[in-house]
C-alpha cells in the first residue's frame, strides 16, 4: 500500500515523496497497476479522488522508458507521446502543474495548450519540445489544423472528466483528435477514460476508443 511497491521508476518515486504523497488513494491503488500493465481503463473518479496522479504516474513512467524513441522533426509540427484532454482551461492548467511536479528531473516535458488566449506563445512552447501535451479539445484541434502538432506518435491518451467534455459539446472535437492518432504508422495506444458518470454516450466513447478495457468503479 505504498507507491514504492509499484515500480514506477526511481525518479518518479522521488517526486512522489517530494509531493508528500505517502499512501495511494483508492483510485490510484487500483488504477495504477492496471495502467502500468498496459491495459486500457475506464475509471469512475470524482474531483479530489487523486485521479490526476492515477493517470499521470503511469504515463510519465511509461515515457521515461520510451524516451529514446526516434521522433520525426518539423514536418508536421511536434510529436507528443502522450495527450491528456481536459474540458476546461482551469483543469488543464491544474493537470499541467501537477504533471510538471511529477516529472521533475525525469527529462519528461509537459506542455499545456488551451483556448481563449493567443495561440502563438503555445506554439513556441511546443516547439521547445513536448512529451506530454495537456490540452482542451478545441485548442488541440486548432493546433492540428495549423499543422503544429502531429498525433502519430501518441502512445498514451487520457480523457479526464469525459462526461463534462461531452456536456460541453466536445464530442466531435474529441473524435477528430482520436482519428488522427489512428493514422498510420499504427502504434500501440493505451487509452484511459476518467468520468464521474457513465451515461450511454460515455459508454459509446469507451467502446469506440478503448480496447479490451477494464472498468474500475471505486
Ligand atoms: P485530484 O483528484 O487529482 O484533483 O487530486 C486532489 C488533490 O489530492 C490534489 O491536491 C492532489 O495533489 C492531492 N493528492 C492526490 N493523491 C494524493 C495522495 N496519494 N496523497 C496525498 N495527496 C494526494
Amino acid at each position: 500500500n505504498t507507491f514504492a511497491e509499484i515500480d514506477l521508476g526511481e525518479a518518479l518515486n522521488l517526486n512522489i515523496q517530494r509531493c508528500k504523497y505517502v499512501k495511494p488513494t483508492p483510485v490510484q491503488r487500483n488504477a495504477i497497476p492496471i495502467l502500468a500493465a498496459g491495459r486500457d481503463l475506464m475509471a469512475c473518479a470524482q474531483t479530489g479522488s487523486g485521479k490526476t496522479a492515477a493517470f499521470c504516474f503511469p504515463i510519465i513512467s511509461g515515457i521515461m522508458k520510451d524516451q529514446n524513441i526516434e521522433r520525426p522533426r518539423g514536418v508536421r509540427g511536434v510529436y507528443p507521446l502522450a495527450v491528456i484532454l481536459s474540458p476546461t482551461r482551469e483543469l488543464a492548467c491544474q493537470i499541467h502543474d501537477e504533471a510538471r511536479k511529477f516529472s521533475y528531473q525525469t527529462g519528461v516535458k509537459v506542455v499545456v495548450a488551451y483556448g481563449g488566449t493567443p495561440v502563438n506563445q503555445q506554439i513556441r512552447e511546443l516547439e521547445r519540445g513536448v512529451d506530454i501535451l495537456v490540452a482542451t479539445p478545441g485548442r488541440l484541434n486548432d493546433l492540428l489544423e495549423r499543422g503544429r502538432v502531429s498525433l502519430q506518435m501518441v502512445r498514451f491518451l487520457a480523457l479526464d472528466e469525459a462526461d463534462r467534455m461531452l456536456d460541453m459539446g466536445f464530442e466531435p472535437q474529441i473524435r477528430k483528435i482520436v482519428q488522427q492518432m489512428d493514422m498510420p504508422p499504427p502504434g500501440v495506444r493505451q487509452t484511459m477514460l476518467f468520468s464521474a458518470t457513465f451515461p450511454r454516450e460515455i459508454q459509446r466513447l469507451a467502446s469506440d476508443f478503448l480496447s479490451n478495457y477494464i472498468f474500475l468503479a471505486v
